[in-house]
């Protein structure tokens, strides 16, 4: 690799080691491909991704696209990219052999997403959210749709793009004002403004399907009243080939913190002609099919936040070993070499905080991945009912907790660069910006931790919640066969049943109909749960660990690394628990109590 930083073993651990994600090819849906094929993807992916993706991340962020008024530019690198991995085949992999596609399993995809997140997450926005798009019309698009649509977009001839947002409305999409009129074409004539479109211009593909949320006049308010619609860029004749525009017209781009190579726009529909969407799915049940998509979208943001905390890790990692500064404690003779930094235990604290947090995300963000192919195989419908349950609840933690702690990693992989991490000479301070949106987008983090609160947790009297715990029970009645994990067993049992306490209290308030004190402190709640969630995952890391048989020399430091990250998280992060639970429990009313005039 030249370009690319990422640790091949990681993947490998987390993909095979932990989850064995290859077990899944025993079902039919699968029985086509094995380890070999994973190992295979994964090889050229990496090549693809070091040549096409990450020599361009750099420069894609200083000379970002623009638009002269009529045009948008790009730098050449982009395009190029994109075309080697579409040659590759890669915007198939997650669609089925009868549409095209490779179909890998949905957690091996998310290996593959790992890989070119790491290279450059701004030119991998683009086909990501033509898959994310294209997704979308295979579940709820009628036939005739799908021959139109999927096609060129697998191909990597069409592009897509989700158009919830409008300037007015982001969290609360039921106010969108967008409007979509019926006419006897069988079309609908769309009008309106969308804000904040990843993709929604450039000229990298013949076309570009927008998907897009709007109401239906006389329809019932709220979101209960929104529809969705395919609105092509440009239109397309019977035989399928591009005809002329379709008034979907750029108003500009957003100049943005980070994410730079993807574009973002305003655009207006319909207001320098007739625009004309096609309904997909029923009337009123837009919202419906877009959040159908989420559970996947979601845990493609947790993923990349994840991924650009372990990223910029290892880029700090290897500073640290490789800058001089200083001596060790005690030391006091001038004429004595150098220690590299990563000898000074601060500066180890900063690495042991970035891989406790990043590889604690990852493997949480592929385990919610693998609970996707479950799904997909479940051998009932009281299993499908169960794997559904854990992904309802984990969801909302897999987009937030890896957005907000993967953040807090680059905060300290900079750290550990000194001045030099404050330069563009390093991708730290890059890193940093890309990874700034994730606790923007895709439901802020704020309506994430409000869902798994005000939702997951109290849906069907407590099942999902009950049966997290359980899984978590489980895991930790496993290791106590495992002598030497007795340290991370017991913490994590009692940290457990804090966490069931505080959840009672908060639910008794909720029955009472003190809803909003329940809910008020929604994201503490999310740093509880989500931080033994993590818990959960770095003792399951552990346990795997402990029954590999006779590892390789290479593997036993390797292995070494992870034990010291997981006593990193359970001596200094787990205890930070307790805090939370206090404070929740105490159904703490100051945020309902600051008058906002008055800050
Ligand atoms: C770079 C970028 C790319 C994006 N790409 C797309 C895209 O491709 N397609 C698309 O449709 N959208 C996209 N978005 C939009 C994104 O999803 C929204 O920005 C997001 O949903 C928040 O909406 P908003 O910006 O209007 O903020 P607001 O909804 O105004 O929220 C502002 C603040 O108030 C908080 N808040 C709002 N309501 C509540 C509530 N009820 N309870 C508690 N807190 C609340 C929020 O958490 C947030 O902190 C993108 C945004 C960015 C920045």
């Amino acid at each position: 690799m030249i370009n690319l930083k990422l640790r091949r073993r990681e993947i490998d651990f987390l993909l095979y080691d932990l989850l064995k994600v290859d077990q899944v090819c025993a079902h039919p849906r699968y029985a086509m491909h094995d380890r070999e094929v994973f190992d295979a993807t994964l090889d050229v992916a990496i090549k693809v991704a070091d040549e096409h993706f990450a020599n361009h991340a750099a420069k894609v962020d200083a000379e970002e696209p623009h638009f002269d008024g009529e045009r948008v530019h790009l730098i050449p690198e982009v395009k190029q990219g994109i075309d080697a991995y579409v040659a590759a085949g890669f915007m198939g992999t997650g669609f089925d052999l009868d549409d095209g596609g490779s179909q890998l399993p949905y957690a091996v995809a998310q290996g593959l997403a790992w890989v070119f997140a790491a290279a450059n997450v701004g030119t991998a926005a683009y086909p990501f959210l033509t898959m994310a798009a294209a997704n979308l019309i295979r579940a709820h698009g009628s036939p005739e749709q799908k021959a139109r649509y999927l096609a060129p977009m697998i191909e990597g001839r069409w592009f897509g793009t989700m158009c919830l947002s409008e300037p007015q409305a982001g969290s609360s999409l039921g106010d969108i004002r967008t409007r979509a009129e019926a006419t006897e074409h069988g079309y609908y004539r769309i009008s309106g403004s969308k804000m904040w479109i990843s993709g929604g211009e450039h000229e990298l593909s013949e076309n570009i399907i927008h998907l897009v949320l709007a109401k239906i006049p006389g329809g019932p308010a709220g979101s209960r009243g929104i529809s969705l619609f395919i609105v092509p860029k440009r239109r397309i004749n019977d035989d399928g080939s591009v005809a002329e525009r379709n008034n979907v017209s750029l108003v500009g781009l957003n100049h943005k913190m980070g994410y730079r190579g993807t574009t973002n726009t305003l655009l207006n529909f319909g207001e320098a002609g007739e625009c004309r969407g096609w309904l997909i799915g029923e009337v009123n049940h837009g919202l419906a099919c877009m959040f159908h998509m989420m559970n996947e979208a979601r845990i493609g943001v947790g993923l990349n936040a994840a991924v650009l905390g372990h990223t910029a890790y290892l880029h700090s990692l290897d500073y640290a070993l490789g800058r001089p500064q200083g001596r060790k404690t005690g030391e006091r003779d001038p004429t004595t070499p150098q220690v590299m930094i990563a000898e000074h235990p601060d500066v180890r604290r900063m690495l042991l905080v970035q891989k406790a947090f990043s590889e604690g995300a990852l493997s949480l963000c592929l385990h919610g991945a693998a609970l996707v192919d479950r799904l997909a195989t479940a051998a009932d419908d009281s299993e499908h009912a169960e794997l559904n349950l854990e992904l309802e609840i984990l969801t909302p933690i897999i987009k937030a907790w890896p957005a907000h702690y993967g953040l807090e990693a680059n905060y300290w992989g900079l750290q550990v660069l000194g001045g030099y991490g404050y330069t563009r000479d390093y991708p730290l301070e890059r890193i940093y910006r890309d990874n700034r949106l994730n606790p923007i987008h895709e439901g802020t983090n704020g309506i994430q931790a409000a869902d798994l609160l005000g939702r997951k947790v109290m849906m069907q009297n407590g099942a999902a919640f009950k049966l997290l715990m359980a899984r978590i029970a489980a895991t930790i009645d496993e290791a106590s066969g495992e002598a030497e994990l007795n340290e991370f067993t017991a913490a994590l049992k009692a940290a457990s049943e804090r966490v069931v306490k505080t959840t009672m209290t908060l639910a008794a308030a909720g029955a009472r109909g003190e809803t909003d004190r329940m809910l008020a402190n929604a994201w503490v709640y999310m740093e509880l749960l989500g931080g033994l969630v993590i818990g959960w995952m770095w003792l399951r890391q552990m346990l795997c660990i402990a029954r590999i048989a006779s590892p390789s020399e290479a593997d036993l430091d390797y292995f070494k690394g992870k034990r010291q990250a997981a006593r990193y998280y359970y001596r200094w992060e787990l205890p930070k628990l307790e805090r939370h639970a206090v404070l929740l429990e105490s159904l703490d009313d100051t945020l309902l109590m600051t008058d906002a005039t008055q800050l």
